[in-house]
């Protein structure tokens, strides 16, 4: 049977704080524009495929923290959204409208199928500690005014550091390649990310729903 899909996290539940201290970490946007958060939930993948997902992590994630003695990462990751999903207390329904890649991330996790095969670093995963870099990838396609992340805990394990964009998987024995790589005109990505290749390599547990202030705002806002 499927549960809830997604709980509307109360602020003072460890989670959201977990998640807000987060987002706020490395909150660097590029016109200054700061967060007014909404609502923070928790993706429980209750789904028959997200159960079928969380097995799949597990195994995969011990196979990792195992050969690589590295704790596993929370990274912020962000797509097209295209349906109200988590605007309101009561919008957890998932719709099935082809252009929305958020609603099946929230369902089934996340698939290859949409990994950008001309990303700079091939057909992966990517996500990033930088919220704000994340939110640059938020793509709205249904006239919402709130912008969302995920945030997902990924087993990055040994990182393969490479120079020059490469579309290849990290070689044997390493689990990510972190996109901060020196780039071929030996300029530095300015905020890395990390990228994985298998779908069993990261796991969405939370969407945060978000306003974003008016560029070069002087206000500092605090959703709550
Ligand atoms: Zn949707």
């Amino acid at each position: 049977m499927t549960g809830i899909v997604m709980e509307d996290l109360h602020h003072d539940d460890h989670r959201y704080k977990m998640a807000k201290k987060l987002m706020f970490a490395h909150w660097h946007h590029p016109q200054h524009r700061k967060v007014i958060l909404k609502h923070i939930w928790f993706i429980t993948n209750n789904t028959p495929g997200g159960q079928l997902h969380g097995a799949r992590y597990n195994a995969y994630t011990n196979l990792v923290a195992m050969a690589s003695g590295k704790p596993n990462e929370y990274l912020f990751h962000s797509t097209q959204r295209a349906c109200p999903i988590g605007n309101h207390h009561n919008n957890t329904h998932l719709r099935n409208k082809s252009d929305c890649y958020m609603c099946p991330i929230i369902k089934n996790s996340f698939s290859l199928k949409h990994a950008k095969a001309t990303g700079l670093f091939g057909p992966g995963i990517y996500a990033t500690d930088h919220a704000a870099k994340a939110d640059g990838y938020y793509k709205d396609t249904h006239g919402n005014r709130t912008r969302c992340v995920l945030l997902s805990i990924v087993a990055a394990g040994n990182t393969e550091y490479r120079y020059g964009s490469n579309p290849l998987p990290p070689s044997l024995g390493f689990h990510s390649v972190p996109g901060g790589t020196v780039l071929g005109n030996g300029s530095l990505l300015k905020y890395p990310e990390t990228v994985v290749y298998r779908e069993d390599a990261i796991c969405p547990f939370i969407l945060i729903v978000y306003d974003l202030g008016a560029p070069d705002s002087v206000y500092h806002l605090h959703g709550h």
